[in-house]
């Protein structure tokens, strides 16, 4: 699972987290909501230290990041290759072809060789219906199939969890149900997952636990249906009104 501990971060006098503590169980989906400038971004992207936390603890698996220590380089390679990340924006490398997008990570990462990479890319891409992709550039690719090729390039790398942030809202709604029910599937298949996303019936149907975050504090967490039908704080109750 991921432990999120008592984490905090400033930049400048902004305190952005503010002792954020969350516990996602291994197999289990944490979906995270709450208005533009609460945190969420900055939260997600502590964990996989695109960001360094200024207090607190992160654990993924075996590995332990406490703020305010030296992280050695394979500690810190350990740590990205443990925990995918997916952002709104796609990434995908421009002048690779689909293929290569998926395998050159596994390669550079976990020395692969060309051959097992490639193989390992073919049959996540068949998984996503995007086999038939494989040789052309991204470029070529609708908005939700690149989401899916950039899903299938973090996951080759066998992580322990994966990270969303708000993967679908660059896509149109009816290809952002595609990219969904990939993420669906990988719930389902038992990943560990914390989930960033406006997309509130997918946070009520596979979320296990929800998050509401707001100013850098956790507003209320608990059952999604839960929280969705009968919010115990003013601010939740905001929140949803203006999403649901
Ligand atoms: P959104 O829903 O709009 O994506 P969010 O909940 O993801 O919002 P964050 O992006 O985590 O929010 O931002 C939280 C706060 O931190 C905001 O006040 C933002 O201005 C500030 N912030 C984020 N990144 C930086 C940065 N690199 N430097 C300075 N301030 C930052
Ligand atoms: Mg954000």
């Amino acid at each position: 699972g991921v432990e999120i501990s008592h984490l905090s971060k400033s930049y400048g006098d902004n305190l952005v987290l503010d002792d954020i503590s969350i516990s996602v169980k291994p197999g289990s989906v944490t979906a995270l909501i709450g208005p533009s400038g609460s945190g969420k971004s900055t939260l997600l992207r502590c964990v996989n230290l695109l960001e360094t936390p200024d207090k607190g603890t992160i654990t993924v698996g075996t590995q332990t990041i406490e703020a305010g220590r030296k992280v050695k380089d394979r500690q810190l390679l350990e740590l990205r290759r443990q925990v995918g990340m997916v952002f709104q924006s796609f990434n995908l490398f421009p002048h690779f072809s689909v293929l290569r997008n998926v395998a050159f990570p596994q390669e550079k990462i976990l020395g692969r060789s060309r051959e097992e990479a490639e193989a390992r890319a073919l049959t996540l891409l068949e998984r996503v219906g995007l086999k038939d992709k494989a040789h052309q550039h991204p470029s070529r690719c609708s908005g939700g199939q690149q989401q899916r090729i950039a899903i299938v390039r973090a996951l080759a790398l066998d992580p322990r969890a994966m990270l969303f942030d708000e993967p679908t809202s660059a896509l149109d709604p009816e290809v952002g149900i595609e990219v969904l029910a990939v993420m669906r599937e990988l719930a389902d298949a038992g990943m560990t997952m914390i989930v960033v996303t406006h997309e509130m019936s997918f946070a009520r149907d596979v979320g296990d636990h929800l998050v509401v975050m707001a100013e850098g504090h956790i507003v209320e967490e608990g059952d999604p249906a839960r929280i969705m039908a009968d919010p115990r704080e003013e601010r939740t109750r905001r929140f949803l009104s203006a999403v649901l």
